[in-house]
């Protein structure tokens, strides 16, 4: 059996292992610094030259540029900084460059946020207002209200597919719109859902800057690019050692150029990653899976115009956290949106945006995949989306906590008598020293249903945070006995070791980082 399903490849995916293997040859041995004129630098130079010849040719880049840089984030930078001074410049010119910095209502926060960044360091006098582009209901542009506005905007952000919803932008359409209207702006397009899943042809599209981020299609993190069309202004974000050309300065990642070589190939040759036929066979399986596992689902965006790697869909009466832990502790690993807002768990932005019910963007889970899943970890998936199904629904038998029997004390010492939480690296030498420990399961029972009962091979027992009260007394009476509560990820096992303490028990630890960590 799969140990772990992941299917949060939105968030980032697995490197390519011949991607991996190309990073490690260049760090190895084809390690020449590029700008070198001996033989080692001649080489790594031949290979960035290479793997920016097949970036070329995947996002049909024509006579642009196409730089290397750490990813999506820095491209929308140096976009957003190109932007304000060609405005500033077109400004002293006396040449119309409009006044509103549009911004698709589904952006991924680099580029609001970028804008409003550089918009307050730079853009004193220039009176740049920004505005958000909205969304209809099924999560694309409102293409009339771009139409009213691109008149007067000096730049135009819009994603070409959600990292959320996976809802595809109507490029054709914007580009249309921009060119009837003959607006002014230039036209950022947030490409980092987009590569491997969309056709490319950025030179015929008039986009004029494309960020991506290689860690989003197999590549390593840290390693991206940015197309600037031919003729687009540009100015560089980092200066100094001249290298691309002076476009962005800084030694490169050949490490990351090599392994993302590896998967832009890999792309070109069409012999590595799922078909778009086969992902739409994929999504198909997934989607019956969870509407067989959870009969009042409803998928949050419409499948015709969604990448077919992308799922986000609410289950009545379940809240995102709710189906996250279910999800996690089948050892399935997906998400309730971006991963950048993991932490906040704030309804979805995105979702709202799209005038969904709030129970809906408080509820919805994000399941995406990339073109290298396997028949084998589908085939998991869709038995494990059952089994979650089948334990939100009740069905299984739940597990309850024993009574707690009476045992002496362990005159082994506690590795960490002081503290409360017991790291992962020092669980397995604590539980061979304490025989007699009793490992308490602190999730809810859905969980415990959907997931594995033990921690290294010792049986667990479930008792949900809530009941704890009603187990207490019974472990206090019998103090001597060590108590070491678990869960996902340790914040309801510490919780329930700092309640027994508390209480009078002096020998309750957690699990730090809880089942996650654990191995
Ligand atoms: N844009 C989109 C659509 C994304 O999904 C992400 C990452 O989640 C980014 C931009 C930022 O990419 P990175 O963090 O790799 O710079």
């Amino acid at each position: 059996m799969h140990p772990e399903i992941y299917l949060d490849a939105n968030a980032t995916s697995p490197v390519l292992p011949a991607a991996a293997a190309a990073a490690m040859a260049a760090m190895q041995d084809g390690f020449g610094n590029p700008s070198s004129s001996h033989a080692t630098g001649l080489r790594a130079r031949a290979q960035r030259e290479r793997v920016r010849a097949a970036a070329r040719r995947v996002l049909g880049a024509g006579q642009g540029r196409v730089m290397f840089n750490s990813g999506a984030t820095e491209g929308i930078q140096t976009a957003v900084l190109s932007m304000l001074c060609a405005v500033r410049e077109r400004r002293a010119a006396g040449q119309p460059c409009g006044d509103l910095l549009l911004v698709g209502a589904t952006e991924h926060k680099a580029v609001p946020e970028s804008l409003a960044h550089w918009n307050r360091l730079l853009g004193a006098g220039l009176g740049l207002e920004l505005r958000t582009l909205p969304v209809d209901a099924d999560g694309r542009h409102r293409l009339d209200v771009l139409r009213a506005l691109a008149p007067r905007a000096a730049f135009v952000c819009t994603m070409a597919a959600n990292n959320e919803s996976g809802v595809v932008s109507d490029l054709a359409g914007i580009g249309q719109v921009l060119r009837d209207t003959a607006s002014p702006a230039l036209w950022m397009v947030d490409c980092v859902q987009a590569l491997g899943k969309l056709g490319l042809d950025l030179a015929a599209s008039g986009i004029d800057y494309a960020p991506f981020s290689g860690h989003k299609l197999h590549a390593p993190k840290g390693i991206g690019m940015l197309y600037v069309r031919e003729g687009a202004p540009y100015t560089p974000l980092m200066c100094g050692g001249g290298q691309e050309a002076g476009q962005r300065s800084g030694t490169e990642n050949m490490a990351g150029i090599a392994a993302l070589g590896m998967v832009l190939e890999a792309l070109e040759r069409g012999d590595t990653f799922r078909s778009h036929a086969d992902l739409h066979t994929c999504r198909a399986r997934l989607a019956a899976a969870l509407q067989s596992a959870f009969p009042g689902i409803v998928f949050n965006a419409p499948f015709e115009h969604t990448l077919p790697t992308t799922l986000n869909f609410s289950v009545p009466g379940a809240s995102s956290a709710d189906m996250l832990e279910l999800f996690d502790a089948a050892g399935m690993r997906v998400s309730a949106g971006s991963a950048c807002s993991a932490a906040k768990a704030a309804p979805s932005f995105v979702l709202d945006a799209m005038g969904l019910p709030a129970w809906r963007s408080a509820s919805a889970v994000r399941l995406s995949f990339g073109p290298l899943f396997d028949d084998a970890a589908l085939a998991q998936a869709c038995q494990r989306i059952a089994r979650c199904g089948a334990a939100l629904a009740g069905s299984p038998p739940q597990a309850t906590a024993p009574a707690t029997p009476a045992t002496p004390a362990t005159s082994a010492p506690a590795i960490d008598a002081a503290g409360l939480e017991l790291a992962a690296a020092a669980v397995q030498a604590w539980l061979a020293a304490h025989p007699d420990a009793l490992l308490v399961d602190v999730r809810e029972a859905r969980e415990y249903g959907v997931g594995t009962a033990t921690l290294h091979q010792r049986a667990t027992v479930n008792v949900p945070l809530a009941r704890l009260g009603e187990h207490t007394g019974g472990w206090i009476g019998d103090g001597a006995r060590p108590l070491l509560f678990v869960c996902r990820s340790g914040g309801r096992s510490a919780r329930a070791a700092q309640a027994l303490r508390a209480l009078g028990h002096p020998r309750a630890w957690s699990l730090a980082g809880g089942f996650a960590l654990a191995g």
